[in-house]
């Protein structure tokens, strides 16, 4: 018997990850699963990035690269972040690691000593609080509900922090939610942290998926105090819809960003050259397709919001941003359908896998139980059938 260590056995798996194999594993065995859990577009990569790496694989560029990213796709990083967000950054101040997911991980390892605590508000995406906990930090958790369309306000943050807090994560546009935070209320929040000198830790995958104008507002374009004490964490996942290239990135303070890199010497040595140029492509190419993307997730949106609310038992916000849908399922909670109780989240999804064979995620697995995430980020076809099977096992339960 090996004996595996005290760290990796207390971690959990990736909730979101673990269903969609189940619904994988469920539909090779031939059962006709349709899965909303998925947290990636359904789209293809866009033919002038997936040209951009045949070259550089055709041009043999093709080995180790710098550490911290080509110099060229930081280039390209900097200029995006200054035409989008008119935000100046140095190459000292850019990483580039194996996905955005990598960026974060990097981050806390830099950043925390044992005990330190990281403010996380509820809903979260599943992995900020095992990437706290390896790092040998404190999860400390803020919990949001739909009534305040799932936001944490500055005075929320103030009760939360202690002597040992170092940093808070703002994910606007938000997984599970899709909240967005206004500017406004980023200020707010902003202010907070630089009374009491928090890092702030601005998850941004989900920038260009915003249904309002523009991109989602920014933290770090408050001011220049501001993004002195931000670190930016965006990637080519979601805009792009290049999740299996694995390329993210972080952009803040130069001895921050030095100290993730000196990990990731040991680590990873960096990113896949092939995916660093394509990445290059994604940021410096055409952008058409990312409004393409956007716009069919926005029709997509309408119709799972709306055919949700519709279904006894179910309330469902508007989500802003990203590509998900986190409505209340808290009515349904108590009821049977025979001998099966639906008692949390947890119950009502896998009876919802068992009897209408459609795959979503239990809020639990986001800290919050009384709901469930829903990923738009699949054909209309499947996001109406998947509904309406949705819609007949709640009418089976009383
Ligand atoms: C998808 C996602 C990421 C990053 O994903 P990568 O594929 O590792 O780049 C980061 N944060 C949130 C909230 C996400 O949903």
């Amino acid at each position: 018997m090996i004996k595996i260590s005290d760290r990796i056995s207390n971690l959990e798996e990736s909730v979101t990850l673990a269903i969609t194999a189940k619904a994988k594993a469920l539909k090779a065995a031939g059962r006709d699963v349709i899965g909303l859990g998925a947290g990636e577009p359904d789209f293809d990569t866009p033919e002038n990035i997936k040209d951009a790496a045949h070259i550089a694989i055709n041009e043999g560029r093709t080995k180790y690269t710098p550490v911290g990213g080509v110099p060229e796709l930081k280039d390209a990083i900097i200029d995006r972040l200054k035409l989008d967000r008119d935000l100046t950054y140095t190459r000292g101040e850019i990483l580039i690691s194996c996905g955005g997911k990598h960026s974060i991980y990097n981050l806390f390892q830099a950043l925390l000593d044992p005990g330190d605590e990281v403010i996380i508000p509820a809903p979260y995406w599943v992995s900020y609080p095992p990437m706290v906990e390896l790092a040998g930090g404190v999860p400390v958790i803020i919990t949001t509900n739909d009534t305040s369309g799932f936001k944490i306000t500055a005075k929320d943050f103030r009760a939360s922090i202690t002597k040992k807090t170092r940093a808070v994560i703002i994910n606007s546009p938000s997984n599970p939610t899709g909240a967005v935070y206004s500017l406004e209320e980023l200020r707010e929040i902003a202010e907070v942290a630089i009374e009491y000198n928090i890092l702030i830790v601005s998850d941004e995958i989900y920038d260009k998926l915003h249904y309002e104008q523009g991109d989602a507002p920014a933290i770090a374009t408050i001011s220049e105090q501001v993004k002195a004490q931000t670190v930016v964490l965006n990637g080519v996942s979601k805009a792009y819809s290049m999740t299996g290239w694995r390329i993210g990135y972080a952009a803040g303070p130069a001895e921050l960003i030095g100290a993730m890199m000196k990990l990731q010497s040991q680590s990873t040595s960096g990113a896949a050259s092939i995916s660093q140029w394509a990445a290059l492509e994604a940021f410096s190419g055409p952008q058409d397709a990312v409004a393409v993307m956007r716009d069919e997730f926005q029709k997509r949106r309408a119709l799972i919001v709306a055919s949700l609310n519709a279904i006894d038992g179910i309330t469902c916000l508007a989500p802003e941003g990203a590509f998900y849908v986190f409505p209340n399922i808290s009515k349904l909670f108590g009821k049977s359908d025979g001998d099966t109780k639906i008692t949390d989240s947890v119950s009502f999804c896998s009876y919802l896998l068992e009897t209408a064979e459609v795959a979503v995620v239990p809020g639990a697995a986001f800290g919050l139980d009384a709901y469930m995430r829903l990923s738009y980020a699949s054909s209309t076809k499947n996001i109406k059938e998947g509904i309406t099977r949705i819609e007949k096992a709640c009418r089976r339960l009383s």
